[in-house]
Formats: structure tokens, sequence, C-alpha cells
């Protein structure tokens, strides 16, 4: 079954409103391509400023964060709701540095999960392991924990419309990326997982990334992949080398 490919940039906490606003002109030409899903996650600043950049291309814009609430009193934060109404299609959850940093749990994840699919948000619910973990040879058990947490109480028809991203820490802003092998046995292995959970008809259509150092001369051998359905793509999403990635 063909599966629609997804490029995705992570912008992190880079890049001003203006700043954002003439890195999409940059990219405008390089990321064209009707074959695939092209988002860029920004941070919750740039989002409308992106969204009328964006207007009229291919590219949809995603965001990096938001609150479990629909509103309230949560100083500082920002609910799916908002998220949806600013124009944003796609929500990054789970990534190893919220986990990290900011402590969210996998019972905490699996509420975003819920929340942003109730809002008609497109989660990429990012995996992780650390370098003592794929040491231990523990990378799949650890994967498959934080996948059957993070899906809990999600049916089988939301799971297919969502995105799963496999992020090796230790690939992660390091200029280390997982051999093309080793991206595919997770990412593999994440799709055996949801067909065990839910069936094959879900396992053979939700879309799987790999993230984690991915550029202009690693991903065409990513992406030949089987089970590699797209990239979440940091530091390169910041430039041109990101149009190249969308075209390999
Ligand atoms: C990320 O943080 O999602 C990521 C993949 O970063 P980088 O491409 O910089 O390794």
């Amino acid at each position: 079954m063909a599966r629609r490919r997804i490029i995705a940039g992570n912008w992190k906490m880079n890049k001003t409103p203006s700043e954002a606003i003439a890195l999409c002109a940059e990219l405008e030409d390089l990321v064209k391509n009707d074959n695939v899903d092209v988002v860029y996650c920004v941070p919750a600043i740039d989002i409308v400023p992106v969204a009328e950049a964006v207007k009229g291309t291919n590219v949809k814009v995603g965001a990096e964060n938001f609150y479990i609430e629909d509103k309230g009193a949560y100083t500082g934060e920002i609910s799916a709701p908002m998220l949806k109404d600013a124009g944003v299609e796609f929500v990054i959850i789970g990534h190893s540095e919220r986990r990290e940093y900011f402590k969210e749990d996998d019972a905490f994840l699996n509420k975003k999960v819920l929340k942003a699919i109730e809002a008609g948000i497109t989660p990429i619910l990012c995996c992780c392991e650390s370098l003592e973990q794929r040491e231990m040879n523990v990378t799949m058990d650890w994967i498959r924990l934080q996948i059957k947490s993070d899906l809990a109480g999600v049916s089988a028809d939301q799971v297919k419309t969502m995105v799963i991203a496999y992020e090796p820490i230790w690939a992660i802003g390091t200029g280390k990326t997982a051999t093309s092998d080793q991206a595919e046995e997770v990412c593999k292995g994440i799709r055996e997982l949801i067909a065990e959970m839910y069936d094959q008809a879900t396992a053979d259509a939700v879309r799987i990334q790999y993230g984690g150092s991915m550029n202009a001369s690693n991903a065409a051998e990513l992406l030949s992949k089987p089970n590699i359905d797209g990239g979440l793509i940091g530091g390169a999403s910041l430039k041109a080398d990101f149009g190249q990635i969308v075209n390999a």
C-alpha cells in the first residue's frame, strides 16, 4: 500500500517572526513537490506569520507544543483549539527534548495525543531511545513501551491518520545518523507493533518517519527503506538543504 511521504521540519527554538517569514520565502521554490507532504513545525510565536507566509503554497503548518486543556487559568500555555484556529494541521508530541527538559511522561503524552486528535490536529508522535539503551539492547522494548502508553485509548481509525517519528536521542543534533538499516529495523518494529495492537490495515496506513541528523546527503538512502515514509528534520530544516531532503 502506497503511503504518502511526509517531510517535516522541527524549527525548535529558532527564528523570530521576521526571520521565519524570510525563511519561508527562501524555501518556497525549493520545497515545491506535489507528491510529498511538507510541514514546518514552528515556535508558537511564528505560527500566525508562517501560516500567512505559506498561504497558497504546498507547505502545511505544524506546532511544536501545546497544553492539554482547551482553555482556562494556565498562564503561558497555548491550547490545541487555539493552534487549530491559527491554521495548524500537525503537532509534534513526545519529542525527546520535551521528555527530558520538560519532564513530559507517557501518561501526559497520551493526553496530548488524544487532545490533538480531538482538536482535529494530526499528531507527529515521537519515540526514542538513548545510546545507553541501544548499547544494552533494549531499544525495541523501550520504543514499544512508549508507543503502547502514548496510544492508549486511540482508535485504529485515528492511528491510521497519525505520524510516528522514530528519533534516536544519540542521533539528534549530533551529526551522528542512524544507519539506514538501524533506522529501518526500528521503523519496521514500530509498524509490527501497530499491527499487533490494532490490525494490518492500520499498520499499513500509519506513516513512520525517521529523525536524527537527516540531511541532504543521507536522506535519499534513509528514505529508500520500505518502512521509512518520511523524515522529521531539525538542523537541516533551517536551510536550503531542506529542499533537497523534500526532493530526495
Ligand atoms: C529533531 O530534533 O527532531 C531532529 C531530528 O534534529 P536534527 O535533525 O538536528 O538531528
